[in-house]
């Protein structure tokens, strides 16, 4: 049976950080469903379809999906066939927060597993609430991202 992995996310926007992990996770699963969560609290910056598309494209021919949800990560998780979430750590504040939200997960959906990949050294400083702000005040962030706006 096929193995499939969703990585769920803002992806506000998606960064060589997130593109590293999918890759990786790539030699681990089958298939790997990107999702772009729609927090009803938070306006994006960068927008969704356009996001999905850039993220679509940075991964022609690989076998990723991504698509874009508002429901509860564990539901739509088990709607993709999804026994397994991956989430990338920076750091022990990633952790903290990852680590509620991953038992979390575990309770709404007991079949459900995170999976963590530490990310790889180049990419441990890249955040994309940091890229966000440099974009804003017109700095050049190409660097940090697998596309180009
Ligand atoms: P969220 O708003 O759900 O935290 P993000 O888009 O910020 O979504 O991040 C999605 C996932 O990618 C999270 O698990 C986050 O820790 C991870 N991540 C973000 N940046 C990096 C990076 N540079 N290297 C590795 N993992 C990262």
């Amino acid at each position: 049976m096929k193995k499939t992995a969703f990585f769920p996310g803002s992806f506000d926007p998606f960064t060589k950080g997130h593109e590293d992990i999918v890759l990786r996770a790539l030699t681990l699963f089958d298939e790997i469903v990107i999702g772009i969560g729609q927090n009803s609290n938070k306006n994006r910056y960068f927008n969704l379809e356009k996001m999905k598309g850039y993220i679509e494209s940075t991964f022609a021919g690989k076998p990723v999906r991504v698509v874009t949800y508002q429901n509860l990560t564990a539901n739509v998780a088990h709607e993709y066939g999804a026994k397994f979430i991956i989430r990338g750590l920076r750091n022990t504040t990633d952790f903290e927060y990852e680590n509620t939200i991953s038992q979390m997960n575990r309770y709404l959906n007991e079949e459900l597993d995170t999976v963590f990949l530490i990310t790889s050294p180049p990419y441990a400083a890249i955040s994309s609430t940091v890229i966000r702000e440099v974009h804003r005040y017109g700095g050049d962030v190409t660097e940090f991202l697998p596309y180009s706006l």
